[in-house]
């Protein structure tokens, strides 16, 4: 195991054990649960948006480590930035998880910790339920979140 794959798995562990910005919002003005069946993780997700910024985020749920560190490491990443910015960086980080030759790193800070999940397939749902939360939090989705949508 290189330095670095060690560095990102006690990031990870880290983020999954301790997650930050862990707690209800009662100002929120966009809550969104999301689950992930195929692995049991569950969040809601709390934002507080003002002009097309997200002003504050939090969350709360249960699941593994992937799923409450990338939750975690979303609410550092995401606050302060506009919901097209965060848009963006899920683009990218998706990108990262899925096609990681097309990646560019560079724009995705700390996220880059999750790379990994790449050679797992199975866990990249786990990844990104806290972004598809958040995308549909954003949207105002009335349904809720699941990673296993059903085909139209
Ligand atoms: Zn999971």
């Amino acid at each position: 195991m290189s330095d670095l794959r060690e560095l990102y798995q006690q990031v990870i562990i880290d983020h999954g054990r301790r997650p930050r910005n862990f707690s209800a919002m009662e100002t929120a003005n966009h809550i969104k649960d999301g689950h992930n069946p195929l692995c049991g993780d569950k969040i809601t997700l709390y934002l507080l948006t003002h002009n097309g910024i997200i002003e504050s985020v939090s969350f709360q749920g249960a699941g593994c480590a992937i799923s409450m560190a990338s939750a975690s490491l979303m609410t550092e990443i995401i606050k302060g930035k506009t919901i097209a910015e965060a848009e963006n960086l899920f683009a990218h980080f998706h990108a990262l998880l899925t096609q990681p030759s097309l990646a560019q790193n560079d724009k995705l800070g700390k996220l880059t910790v999750l790379a990994g999940v790449a050679e797992f397939p199975a866990r990249v749902k786990c990844a990104t339920l806290a972004w598809h939360t958040l995308l549909a939090a954003l949207q105002q989705n009335p349904e809720l979140v699941s990673t296993e949508k059903k085909e139209a």
